[in-house]
């Protein structure tokens, strides 16, 4: 029910408004935002690869309408990617982009805009020396997004997808996707979705979860296991021992900000660890998002809004 509440709330303007107008939200959005430009994006990476780790780069922004604004969103990538070759760091780090910030939505032509923009983000990762992950939204994109995964792998066959294992079909499509080459990013999904299409009790998703673990970890490609759940983690590492693989043949991956302590662990012992760094003025619908995973975010959020 808060879950669902929270989700509502983040694509209302209305409550929109109400969050960003108040001066005291900026701290404890600042848990989960690695800040709003590109050198913040740079100090964050630098100080996670000191500790040994990874880190995949969200130029935050979601939805738009707005050509104009799809191709903002492009040019702000083109200028990260830039960044990163000029700083050195394409080695610790790639980007993850949604595909309804560069034209999915738009009313026409939308799929071909936002392929054609991804086209234009791969381009410049590859002139970089990195790679791109394209973030999976609600379940009326997922066949769009694979479908424009699809054409981007023929010319960048190093381009990641997330597949969200709430959603019924997504053993199969992790079946599909565990190939040679493949990245695929293995989450639980972050948006509400009816029965029809996604489980919804919790322990039915973390059955799905760890059937779709045994399905990429068996395969041929990359997993990359995105969750910050101790149970999924420690049966990942099982399953990628049983199957042999070897510690970079796949990697462990969390949002910047949650169980830290468990990320520089996970580093420590060796694991490949990716960190999902979000940066940008559009914090609100990511923010909203990590308030509804856990109601003890809610609660220090409204603490924090009190006691300031
Ligand atoms: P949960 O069962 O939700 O949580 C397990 C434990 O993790 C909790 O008990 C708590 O200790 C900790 N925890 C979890 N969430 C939080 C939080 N917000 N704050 C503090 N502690 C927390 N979802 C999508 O739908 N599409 C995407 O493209 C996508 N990309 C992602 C990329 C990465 C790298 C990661 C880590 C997640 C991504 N997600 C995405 C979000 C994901 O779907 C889940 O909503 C989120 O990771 C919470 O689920 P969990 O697996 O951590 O397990």
């Amino acid at each position: 029910m808060l879950r669902s509440t929270l989700l509502a709330a983040s694509r209302s303007r209305g409550v929109r408004r109400l969050v960003e107008a108040n001066p005291l939200t900026k701290p404890v959005v600042h848990r989960f935002i690695a800040g709003t430009t590109p050198d913040d994006a740079v100090h964050a990476i630098r100080s996670l690869a000191a500790q040994g780790m990874y880190v995949t780069l969200d130029h935050l922004g979601e939805d738009t309408l707005d050509a104009a604004q799809a191709t903002t969103t492009v040019r702000a990538y083109q200028r990260m990617l830039r960044t990163l070759s000029e700083t050195g760091l394409t080695d610790r780090a790639e980007v993850s982009v949604k595909l309804s910030a560069v034209g999915q939505f738009l009313p026409t032509d939308g799929e071909k805009i936002a392929l054609d923009n991804a086209r234009l983000i791969c381009e410049a990762a590859a002139q970089a020396g990195t790679t791109v992950t394209l973030d999976m939204e609600d379940h009326t994109t997922t066949d769009s997004t694979l479908g424009i995964l699809r054409d981007l792998r023929v010319d960048f066959p190093w381009v990641g997808a997330v597949l969200q294992a709430y959603l019924h079909r997504t053993e199969q499509d992790c079946r599909d996707l565990a190939t040679e080459g493949s990245r695929v990013r293995l989450c639980k999904g972050a948006y509400s979705e009816p029965a029809s299409v996604a489980f919804q009790d919790k322990g039915e998703v973390d059955r799905s979860y760890v059937r779709c673990l045994k399905a990429l970890m068996n395969g041929s490609g990359h997993p990359m296991v995105a969750t910050h759940d101790p149970r999924m983690i420690a049966i990942a590492t099982d399953l990628a021992a049983r199957a042999g693989r070897s510690p970079d043949s796949f990697e462990y991956q969390m949002l910047y900000g949650i169980r830290p302590e468990e990320q520089k662990r996970i580093a420590a012992e060796g694991g490949r660890l990716r960190v999902y760094v979000a940066y940008g003025d559009e914090w609100y619908g990511y923010f909203m998002r990590r308030l509804a995973e856990r109601p003890a975010n809610l609660a220090f959020f409204l603490r924090s809004l009190i006691t300031q």
